[in-house]
């Protein structure tokens, strides 16, 4: 089969032929539709400081798909090939005590989906049936590869109540995007979005939301202003990774005030640790998705009306993945998705 693998220790990544995984006894092996690309995967194809230091290769590496079962393992009786679905990329140990209490998104065993065994940018992927996921065939395929950091979006926005509630995000990635919008969905009352790039603060428009800003132009302070907010945001959701950005987060936001932390922040970031503790705002660490609530919670939700469909911003062939990175690399994108099926 055809995989994107990441051979050598340089940028960049190489369109091999490698074997067909053979799902283990409790496998099953999913014939891959679209997959859609992370800033994981940008790191690991730059290959940085994180990717080095992490990753073996060589590796098939991406984590976001959608496809159909092709095989099923001697123990799998719930799976079928034919079967639409897209998989939880963290791949849990199923012993310790959070994964026995049912907490195993808190697992400190994890291993990732391409990034600690072979992932999803390949024709066929093999994951254990316990991280499988049933699709709707009503979703969008497009939609459906981006289970993965839709998950994360909707982990950090429901992580608090946000009825009626002034929801600031900042970072309008495609992550901080699908935020948006499940807010929104969820009720909230204002809902203003952060980030200096102009291509992503369109993005932020299509979402519905109160407020699209650049934190380089525009005062928050002037902003609640404007709407007539009096004492700071209520919820917010860190989704930008960016230090100026937590910071400015932690000086607007209300006394009691909600932060659900997304982005990965450079290890020499300061906080401002004195306003956590004087204005008493509670901070949520935010790694990967609930299993399987978050799933759960993203299809229902999609059912209901929640829209990321702007979101998608390119489809292609998985034959130009270079043109992808790049893409990713400028910031002139949302999400990235790779067509597999495309000859
Ligand atoms: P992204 O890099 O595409 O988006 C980040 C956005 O933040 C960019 O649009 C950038 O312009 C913007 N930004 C930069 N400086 C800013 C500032 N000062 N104020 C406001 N916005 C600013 O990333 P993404 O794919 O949307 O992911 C968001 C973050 O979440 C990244 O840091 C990523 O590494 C992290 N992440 C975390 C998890 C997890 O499980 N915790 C999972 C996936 C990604
Ligand atoms: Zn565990």
């Amino acid at each position: 089969m055809k995989a994107l693998v990441k051979t050598k220790a340089q940028v960049g990544l190489e369109l091999k032929e490698v074997p067909i995984p053979e799902p283990g006894p409790d496998d099953v092996c999913i014939h891959i539709m679209k997959s859609s690309i992370c800033g994981t995967d940008l790191h690991i194809y730059d290959w940085d400081d994180w990717a080095s230091a992490n990753i073996n290769i060589p590796l098939t590496i991406g984590h976001e798909y959608v496809g159909i079962i092709d095989k099923v393992g001697s123990n799998v009786s719930d799976y079928s090939p034919g079967d639409l679905v897209s998989g939880e990329g963290h791949i849990v140990c199923g012993r310790c005590r959070n994964c026995l209490a049912g907490r195993r998104h808190l697992c400190n065993k994890t291993l990732g989906v391409g990034i600690d065994r072979p992932g999803a940018f390949a024709e066929y992927l093999a994951i254990p049936v316990d991280n499988v996921w049933n699709c709707d065939r009503k979703i969008p395929l497009e939609i459906l590869t981006c289970f993965d950091p839709l998950g994360n979006a909707t982990h950090a926005a429901l992580s608090f109540n946000v009825i009626g509630e002034d929801v600031l995000i900042t970072g309008a990635g495609p992550i901080g995007l699908m935020a948006a919008s499940i807010v929104r969905h969820a009720g909230a009352r204002h809902v203003v979005v952060t980030d200096p790039n102009p291509y992503r603060l369109a993005l932020a428009e299509k979402m519905d939301v109160t407020m699209a800003i650049n934190p380089l132009q525009q005062d928050l302070i002037e902003i609640m202003d404007y709407l007539d907010m009096k004492e700071g945001f209520d919820v917010g959701l860190e989704m930008s990774g960016n230090p100026k950005a937590l910071d400015s987060m932690l000086k607007h936001m209300s006394h009691g005030g909600k932060i659900a932390l997304l982005g990965l922040l450079p290890e020499t970031t300061v906080t401002d640790w004195n306003k956590v503790i004087f204005h008493g705002l509670t901070i949520k660490g935010i790694y990967g998705r609930e299993m399987f609530e978050t799933w759960y919670k993203m299809t229902t939700m999609l059912q209901s009306g929640l829209d990321i469909s702007q979101v998608v911003t390119h489809q292609i062939s998985y034959k130009d993945f270079t043109d992808g990175f790049e893409l990713m690399r400028s910031g002139q994108c949302g999400k990235v998705v790779l067509d597999w099926e495309q000859m």
